[in-house]
């Protein structure tokens, strides 16, 4: 029998820490670029679970995957060799152009790992004094929830009380090459620098164009390592295989040319798996991975043959269906659309984004409820969406959309701006 949206609601209030603030919508199915509430209300998701499930609700493929996957072997842990494992590792190295990966759960744990690996090799191939190394962040920055991780985030509400904070990060602005440089000079002991291709909690912030490529430049000038946290931007999301793939024409083809930036390390998480699963993974060279011995990194989880088989399945189906192609062309039209409305709109300051990783900008301060209170009326007109900081929407649907639907999702979101 089913649950009513309001009991749902008030079980997870009192039973379940407060830790998110989530639209009073209560999810119950979904199948591609939809999701149906336990009263049977269909909406067009989107956020895509921040980018996770950028092939569609229950992709076929992928459950089937993952339900022949889960009748046979789930779990040995990596005290034992699987057989789906190693094949998994070859054909993501293989697509992303590395040559191992380091198989990870939850985006803050590659994260973490990243920055090991970074540190790991500053001392044995940088030959940085121990527990001197620095890596350089940046302002606004989101890379998950970990104690190391919120040490230099600086959001008050993901840091405050939850110190003492690791040391060993120095911040800079975000889109700004001065100030990269100057870091980069500070001190022969910085390691590494983390960056996210475009700032996606920040409200989708789109860096200058050149900006990666450039900050690759200087990082590759101070013998740094250029990490590219794409757990967000990457697998098509923006149009393009990974975001640092850039405008390299190879893109459409499924990026096998040269990419714009290549990353020293690179950070993959949630659409690894098309969101069927916690599958995350960070990628390097062996010069850089080989840092990384028996014991010094691991997870009972990581690289376990349901994981690996799922994300075979979800980085095929990326492919075979074209799901960056799709993105670049959705993304053009539905910035096209709202770009000739917006100037009859004064809730509306902006749209920006790439790929189908788009947000707009409510003309409001960041105080306001006004971006909160459009997506409650986005929702009752059948479409969810979140604001990210307080007056900042994202619009992040599955890639699996089609030009109709996406038509028929402008026009929702028009109209509700509208009527607003
Ligand atoms: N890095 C980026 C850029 C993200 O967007 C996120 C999640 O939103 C994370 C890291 C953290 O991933 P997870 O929530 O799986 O730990």
């Amino acid at each position: 029998e089913n649950i009513t949206s309001e009991d749902a609601i008030a079980l997870e209030n009192k039973y379940g820490a407060h830790n998110y603030h989530p639209l009073p919508v209560v999810l119950s199915r979904g199948e591609g670029v939809y999701v149906w509430d336990v009263e049977g209300r269909k909406y067009y998701d989107f956020l895509s679970a921040y980018s996770a499930v950028n092939q569609g609700h229950c992709h076929p493929k992928i459950v089937g995957a993952m339900m022949d996957q889960a009748q046979t072997l789930t779990l040995t842990s990596r005290a034992f060799y699987n057989d789906k494992l190693g094949a998994f590792e070859k054909y993501a190295t293989e697509t992303f152009g590395f040559d191992k990966l380091l198989p990870m759960n939850t985006g803050a744990e590659a994260v973490e790992t990243a920055l090991k690996i970074c540190r790991k090799w500053a001392y044995e191939k940088k030959d940085i004094p121990e527990n001197e190394a620095e890596i350089i962040v940046c302002e606004n920055n989101f890379h998950g929830r970990t104690t190391t991780i919120i040490s230099f985030s600086n959001d008050p509400v993901a840091r405050k009380n939850f110190g003492p904070y690791t040391k060993g990060f120095i911040k800079i602005e975000y889109d700004n090459l001065q100030a990269l440089e100057k870091a980069l000079k500070s001190s022969p002991n910085v390691a590494g620098f983390l960056v996210e291709p475009i700032q996606g909690e920040a409200g989708v912030y789109v860096p200058s164009e050149d900006y990666l490529k450039r900050a690759k430049a200087l990082c590759d000038k101070y013998n740094v390592l250029f990490i590219a946290d794409e757990i967000q931007t990457g697998i098509a999301r923006t149009g393009r295989l990974l975001a640092t793939c850039g405008n390299c024409s190879c893109a459409d083809k499924h990026c096998s040319g040269t990419p714009e930036v290549k990353p020293d390390i690179l950070i993959l998480g949630k659409a690894l798996s098309g969101g069927a699963y916690p599958v995350s993974a960070v990628l390097a060279n062996n010069h850089i991975m080989e840092v990384i011995r028996p014991g010094n990194h691991g997870s009972t989880f990581g690289g376990n043959p349901v994981a690996a088989t799922i994300a075979m399945a979800a980085l095929d189906v990326i492919k075979e269906e074209r799901l960056a192609e799709n993105a670049q062309e959705l993304g053009e039209l539905f910035r096209l659309k709202l770009n000739e409305f917006i100037p009859n709109c004064d809730l509306v300051t902006s749209v920006r984004g790439k790929g189908l990783l788009n947000a707009i900008l409510i003309n409001d301060t960041e105080e306001s409820s006004t971006a909160w209170d459009i997506c409650m009326a986005l929702k009752e007109n059948g479409l969810l969406a979140k604001p990210t900081h307080g007056n900042i929407i994202r619009f992040a649907p599955p890639l699996v959309m089609t030009k109709e639907q996406l038509l028929e999702c402008v026009d929702i979101i028009i109209r509700t701006l509208s009527n607003f």
